[in-house]
């Protein structure tokens, strides 16, 4: 097929053309190129492509131009996407391109009020991105119709799969209608399970290979700084300090860490948010768009914020811990550097991390540069441990031993009821430690809270 080199040869309406060059892209990145045509000519597409490749776009501007012209009042495109705040970024992006035309565009995901949504289903907004979870909340209901759709979108497929999302996928299905539609499949990898998802989603696809990143954009610099796990936070401060770090993404490993890290930076009066799985959908939102807006000069985040977001001129990634797989690193480091960007990636590495980056640099095939901060106590050991293993471990022993207490009081509940009910009521109060059979009475429950929650 012949490279669309310019977006004036995409044959795209001169609304959608007004809006990318609102958007200031001169020229359609790789993925573009080779997705958007055979997308407009009615072809499904089969992208393997990574987050910052300009993706959105090449199945956004497709949609917008099937869309065009068209009656109005029924939901036609369906973008499924993996997190919310990727569902966030996917609609921004979306109503950036649809900004000339009438079509509208709504997300759908966990957290945040259903009403709004419910409204989106009931008034047929054109184009919906909705999180797997949500949007079956919302299709098992009256109001939750998608009858009309024509073209639907798998965004960050291998991401889905990893998050167990398949079943929820194909229970989604079942609920789209049969009829021909096209679809659009992005994954930035192409494992065996993607390959027969996509084989079974997809009719005579156009493939777009975009070269998989094997490592960050060359625009980004890299640095590692050896340093101790103690001193890493006065590190940080100090970077700060020295403006040698700007506004900066902050990955920790842990939500743990996420929270004491950016406590610490805001002690030492630096502006923080914080993002991660604990934190509420409307905690989440306002931080990013927090960040975005310059209001935080650090965004503290774990993995979560790791994939698909897109901070617009971000100067800095501060892997404030090495990420634990080589695949993490690279898209952690991709959230800066993005399109034509420039930006640069530091990576704290403790002594007890240096088999993570061994792995890191065997994938990115080169070694990182190393870097040493004149006039900075590395021995400076006062920082208090960022975690409480012990506490954490003492929370994870209790938290078993209540399991293990629950599922024996049920068993002897179980064979109490068989025996038929042999108590007179008086049982149910505390020390039932050793699980016996009891029949009846109220479930302990409470036994089961405090267990830690997953990461
Ligand atoms: P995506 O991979 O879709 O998340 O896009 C990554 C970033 O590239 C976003 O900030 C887009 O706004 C930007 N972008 C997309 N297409 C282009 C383009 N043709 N030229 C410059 N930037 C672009």
């Amino acid at each position: 097929m012949k490279k669309q080199e310019e977006f004036a040869g995409m044959k795209l309406d001169p609304r959608l053309m007004s809006a990318v060059s609102d958007l200031g892209f001169t020229k359609p990145t790789p993925v573009q190129s080779a997705a958007v045509a055979p997308a407009v000519a009615g072809r499904d597409v089969l992208g393997c492509a990574a987050t910052g490749s300009g993706k959105t776009a090449a199945f956004v501007l497709p949609i917008l131009q099937r869309l065009l012209g068209r009656g109005r009042g029924a939901t036609r495109a369906l973008v499924m996407v993996p997190t919310r705040e990727l569902a966030a970024q996917v609609e921004e992006h979306a109503r950036e391109l649809a900004a000339h035309t009438d079509i509208t565009v709504a997300a759908i995901f966990g957290g945040v009020a259903m009403g709004p949504q419910v409204n989106a289903f009931k008034r047929g907004v054109d184009i919906m991105v909705a999180t797997p979870g949500r949007l079956l909340d919302h299709l098992g209901r009256a109001h939750g119709g998608l009858e009309a759709l024509e073209v639907l979108v798998l965004d960050e497929a291998d991401r889905m799969l990893d998050m167990g999302f398949l079943p929820e996928i194909r229970k989604i299905m079942a609920y789209l209608p049969k009829r021909p539609r096209q679809t659009f499949f992005f994954s930035a990898t192409m494992p065996h399970a993607i390959v027969k998802l996509a084989g079974e989603m997809l009719r005579d696809p156009a493939r777009v290979d975009v070269e998989r990143r094997q490592a960050p954009a060359a625009t980004v610099a890299q640095a590692l700084y050896p340093v101790p796990q103690r001193a890493k936070v006065a590190l940080l401060l100090e970077l700060l300090r020295r403006r040698t770090v700007g506004n900066a993404i902050v990955f920790t490993r842990t939500k743990h860490r996420a929270n004491r890290v950016a406590q610490k930076l805001e002690r030492g009066g630096v502006s923080v948010a914080r993002i991660h799985g604990n934190r509420s959908q409307k905690q989440r939102t306002e931080a990013l768009a927090g960040f975005k807006a310059g209001r935080y000069q650090v965004l503290v985040a774990t993995d979560i914020l790791a994939r698909g977001i897109d901070v617009e001129a971000l100067e800095h990634v501060v892997n404030f811990d090495v990420p634990v797989t080589p695949d993490d690193y690279i898209h952690r480091v991709g959230r800066t550097g993005r399109a034509e960007a420039t930006g640069d990636a530091y990576t704290f590495a403790a002594p007890e991390e240096q088999e993570l980056i061994q792995a890191i640099e065997r994938k990115v095939g080169k070694p990182i540069e190393r870097r040493r901060l004149d006039d900075f106590n590395y021995s400076n050991g006062t920082e208090e441990p960022l975690e409480l293993p012990l506490q954490e471990r003492l929370a994870r022993v209790r938290a078993e031993r209540a399991e293990a207490r629950r599922r024996s009081e049920a068993r002897a509940e179980r064979q109490a009821n068989g025996a038929g009910p042999g108590a007179n009521g008086s049982r149910g109060r505390g020390g039932s430690r050793g699980g016996k059979a009891r029949g009846g009475g109220p479930r302990r429950r409470r036994y089961l809270k405090g267990a830690p929650a997953p990461e």
